[in-house]
């Protein structure tokens, strides 16, 4: 399935109209933290009990946050057989080891003279002469305009946001633009799919859709779901939130899965890709005909909800890179998610 191609180019978002070049950064925060400790001390846990005590004593001095993975590697090479899952778990913890900052970074940018946007939508952030595409995460109620930006290693922009923004630094706003927006209120049943800040526009969505009382037609209440998968925990964006907001609203159904947390904490959600972790709330009915690549997922959820998804009465928004999207987008329609209520948008 293609991507719409106008939702991967910085230059095409470039030459939106100019919503303004005096915006104001109002505030900016960071979600996520360095797990390096929790890291550390989860390795030595993995190998106390296996005869690699002096590696653990090594591991677990205070000054030792420095872990020497080349050893490692070798120390379990010299071992016999079955440590698959082990060198999984370790080579997931290296990664996360290597990756000691925090991914997740939140603004809140003041327009001056107001703005108008539809949640969905993204405008072009320019900070010192760089400009990139960022979908607003905030509900066009709101005040500010808020963002949601993943760092990319070695990424121009993203590199400068995370090292540099600060409160009361002025960028440029341009848009809004884009049709990944909602469709009008309706009997469906709605379900948002995203990986990692691909939420950002979903979040936009779902408060609003809340806010202007949309998830009632004609005195019906629809279920909103929201599958949101990251590696780990603290990569999900606005988790704690969304967590929040299920409890508030009986009709929320907030299903985060982690592909790698329970390598390190005691994690005992939902752990498949978000396409397969949906296939475990349908209906009854919708799970006993599935094609043979999707029937192997149709295990027991991991969270205790009563709704079910029927996909034929669905509408679906799907949001992340090209790559993951496509595969989102695909299997709603595969479920039997009609084409016509199946949205998407892919970051380049
Ligand atoms: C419509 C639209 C909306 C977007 N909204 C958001 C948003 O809300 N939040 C957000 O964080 N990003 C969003 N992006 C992506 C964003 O525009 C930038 O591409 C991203 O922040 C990287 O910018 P950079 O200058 O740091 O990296 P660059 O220097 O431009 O790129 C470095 C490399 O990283 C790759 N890359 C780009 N984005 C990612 C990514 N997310 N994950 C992994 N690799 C990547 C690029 O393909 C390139 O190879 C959106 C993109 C589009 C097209």
């Amino acid at each position: 399935m293609k991507v719409p191609p106008q939702h991967s180019q910085h230059e095409r978002a470039e030459e939106l109209p100019l919503m303004t070049d005096s915006a104001t950064v109002a505030d900016v925060g960071h979600m996520g933290h360095n797990r390096t400790e929790e890291v550390v001390e989860r390795v030595a846990d993995l190998l106390r009990g296996r005869g690699h005590d002096e590696w653990v004593e090594r591991v677990e001095r205070p000054t030792a946050n420095d872990v020497d993975w080349d050893e490692l590697d070798s120390l379990l090479e010299d071992e016999e057989g079955g440590h698959e899952r082990l060198y999984t778990m370790l080579s997931s913890l290296k990664a996360r080891y290597d990756r000691a900052y925090p991914t997740l970074l939140t603004a809140r940018i003041d327009v001056e003279n107001g703005f108008g946007f539809t949640p969905g939508q993204y405008v072009t952030v320019r900070y010192r002469r760089t400009p990139r595409p960022y979908s607003v995460a905030s509900s066009p109620n709101k005040d500010a305009l808020e963002f949601c930006v993943r760092r990319v290693p070695q990424g121009r922009l993203t590199t400068k946001l995370f090292g540099d923004l600060s409160t009361g630094d002025e960028v440029t706003v341009r848009g809004p633009n884009g049709d990944f927006v909602l469709e009008e209120p309706s009997g469906r049943d709605m379900a948002f799919l995203a990986t990692g800040t691909g939420v950002a526009p979903l979040r936009s969505m779902i408060r609003y859709t809340f806010e202007e009382g949309r998830d009632e037609v004609g005195g019906d209440r629809r279920d909103l779901w929201l599958f949101l998968g990251a590696t780990w925990k603290d990569d999900l964006p606005y988790r704690e939130e969304f967590r929040e907001l299920a409890d508030e609203h009986d009709n929320f159904h907030f299903v985060p899965t982690c592909s790698r947390e329970e390598y390190l904490t005691d994690w005992e959600g939902e752990t498949d890709y978000v396409q397969q972790t949906l296939v475990k709330y349908l209906a009854g009915d919708a799970a006993t005909d599935l094609p043979d690549e999707i029937i192997e997922f149709a295990d027991d959820p991991a969270y205790d909800i009563d709704a079910r998804i029927v996909p034929e009465e669905l509408e679906v928004y799907a949001c992340g890179v090209n790559a993951m999207v496509s595969r989102l987008a695909g299997t709603a329609r595969t479920l039997g998610v009609p084409n016509e209520h199946v949205q998407y948008e892919g970051y380049g």
